[in-house]
């Protein structure tokens, strides 16, 4: 079975602050390194449940995706690097593989938990599929399940694996630590949570083949909540979305891939500037 990593930075273990997770921070170097470590240990799980080929998806937006080290990687597993990409935290993924992992995730915007967001924390509030508001646990897992890959593990602070058993019904949820705030929490050891992800990518790989993905319908209605008016309104002008609200839009997409490609221009349309692509 193939297996697919997305490994974002926000939810490991020790991580709190931007001064972490930015390249410009002075902590950085320990963002990406906590990456890695718990990349590797999900790597290693996915190995131990018979895994055939590990993909590795360096999907934290900090420094356009470009944060672990590949000499630092599994040398079983390869990595996907860099930005943009079209699919953005789980680009490269299709029916081929059977499971998806999503390791360092965090809570959505406006929820609690270390460092929420949803995917461009300068640009975007809510985002809804159907009528439900997700954040990139969500949103991942609702493309993977559409292309028929069951989302088998998330890891991070406890309320982002609240978060996540409603969005990831199948998945194992392994908790790194504990939010105190949106910049505080109670860690365990990167041993301790590395040996916790291991153990847990393992058990969801081995349940994988006998997961069925619920499926989104089609068409995909998105609706976009933004934290500027403006934002909504060039995403409408430049997208020929709908202006539903002052500062949100709606549109309806064939599939929940046509869906994100829609959602990453709306949310690159407002401010092209920013540079690369969607946030993670
Ligand atoms: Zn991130």
């Amino acid at each position: 079975m193939k297996v697919y990593v997305s490994v974002d930075m926000e939810g490991c273990a020790g991580i709190v602050h931007r001064e972490q997770t930015d390249p410009k921070g002075f902590d950085y170097e320990l963002g990406r390194s906590a990456m890695v470590l718990e990349a590797n240990a999900a790597v290693q799980g996915a190995f131990d449940a018979g895994a055939s080929e590990v993909v590795v998806s360096d999907s934290h937006g900090g420094n356009g995706m470009r944060n672990m080290r590949l000499a630092d990687l599994d040398p079983r597993a390869q990595l996907i690097t860099g930005s943009p990409r079209p699919l953005g935290q789980i680009d490269g993924l299709d029916d081929s593989f059977g499971a998806l992992l999503l390791v360092g995730y965090h809570t959505r915007h406006g929820r609690a938990g270390v460092l929420s967001h949803t995917t461009n924390g300068q640009a975007v509030a809510n985002l809804t599929v159907d009528g439900r508001i997700v954040g990139e646990i969500g949103l991942n897992a609702r493309v993977a399940a559409s292309l028929g890959v069951p989302t088998m593990l998330v890891t991070g602070d406890d309320l982002t694996t609240a978060e996540a058993a409603h969005d990831c019904p199948d998945a194992e949820l392994v908790i790194v630590k504990w939010a105190l705030g949106r910049y505080a929490a109670r860690c365990l050891h990167p041993t301790l949570a590395c040996e916790a992800i291991r153990r847990g990518a393992a058990a969801g790989v081995a349940r994988a083949s006998g997961v069925t993905p619920e499926a989104p319908g089609a068409p995909v209605e998105i609706r976009l909540q933004f934290k500027e008016t403006g934002s909504a309104e060039s995403a409408a002008r430049q997208l020929g979305a709908t202006l539903v609200d002052d500062d949100a839009v709606a549109f309806e997409a064939a599939s929940m891939v046509e869906a994100y490609a829609a959602y990453s221009l709306a949310v690159e349309s407002w401010q092209p500037a920013w540079g690369a692509w969607i946030k993670g």
